[in-house]
């Protein structure tokens, strides 16, 4: 069960946090990644470490508000490994701020990035999963696609819109005879370099702050997501939230 020496996994935004601890776990068993994300040197890095682990992985940088590096992406798993058996839409950054602050450009990057980004990966990865008859597409949402506050607006609203996106997707293939299985993870306060993309100087040290008293390691996400890899293929966790025992 524990095999992932056959599948074949995409993940978006694997160059740090959640995605780099994904494909590292993953690469323990074996599998083949084809990672994806911006920073080149990280990524370079990264497939030495999977080879370390036991792993195969190439890479391509990819900027995922780019529809054709998405597909590029596709393309190149098919060309190495000959099928796409998990892809993970993970890439994602959270510039929370006040509405009132009027940071447009940082709502522009979060509804590129979160929403549109997750979009282009599923429209990348389902024509080859409907030929194959098989697949998993698990989106990274957040316990801010749960819950909003002062402050979350547009990160809430793009996690929320990955979250119905989802459910449809898991809806239509459950339609159908592609036997795609649809997994939404909904992680807490885990410690990345997400609060990295955060602009505004107060929200950052607040939310610093927090994570500082409650994340967790991102190895804990990984684990999950493994755990959803690995369930017999006629049944799907359509939805986990993994959140640090101790956050309020
Ligand atoms: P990180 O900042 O460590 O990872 C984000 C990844 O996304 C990086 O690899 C980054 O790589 C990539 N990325 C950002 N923008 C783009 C882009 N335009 N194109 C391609 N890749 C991009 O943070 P996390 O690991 O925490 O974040 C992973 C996901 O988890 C995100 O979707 C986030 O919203 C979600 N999440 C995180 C939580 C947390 O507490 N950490 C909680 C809930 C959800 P690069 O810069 O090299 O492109």
């Amino acid at each position: 069960m524990s095999n992932h020496q056959d599948k074949v996994i995409v993940i978006t935004g694997a160059s740090s946090g959640i995605g780099e601890a994904t494909a590292k776990l993953l690469a323990k068993d074996g599998a083949k990644l084809v990672l994806g994300a911006r920073r080149e040197n990280l990524l370079q890095n990264l497939v030495k470490e999977v080879e370390g682990l036991g792993g195969e992985a190439v890479y391509a940088v990819v900027d995922v508000t780019k529809v054709e590096q998405v597909e590029d992406l596709a393309k190149l798993a098919i060309d190495t490994f000959g099928k796409i058996d998990v892809w993970l839409n993970n890439a994602g950054i959270m510039p929370q701020s006040l509405l009132k602050q009027k940071k447009i450009e940082d709502w522009d990057a979060m509804i590129d990035i979160n929403i549109k980004g997750t979009l282009y990966g599923i429209g990348a990865a389902l024509p080859f999963m409907e030929k194959q008859k098989s697949g998993h597409i698990i989106n990274i949402s957040s316990i801010a696609g749960h819950i909003a506050h002062a402050g979350s607006s547009v990160y809430s609203a793009t996690k929320w819109a990955v979250r119905a996106i989802s459910e449809s997707l898991r809806e239509e293939m459950a339609q159908d005879e592609t036997n795609v299985r649809v997994t939404i993870v909904s992680p807490g306060a885990i410690n990345t370099e997400l609060l990295e993309s955060i602009t505004d100087q107060e929200v950052k040290s607040n939310t610093e702050e927090f994570y500082k008293n409650f994340g967790i390691s991102a190895d804990r996400v990984a684990l999950t997501i493994k755990q959803a890899i690995d369930l017999p293929e006629d049944a799907a966790w359509n939805e986990v939230i993994i959140r640090p025992t101790k956050q309020l």
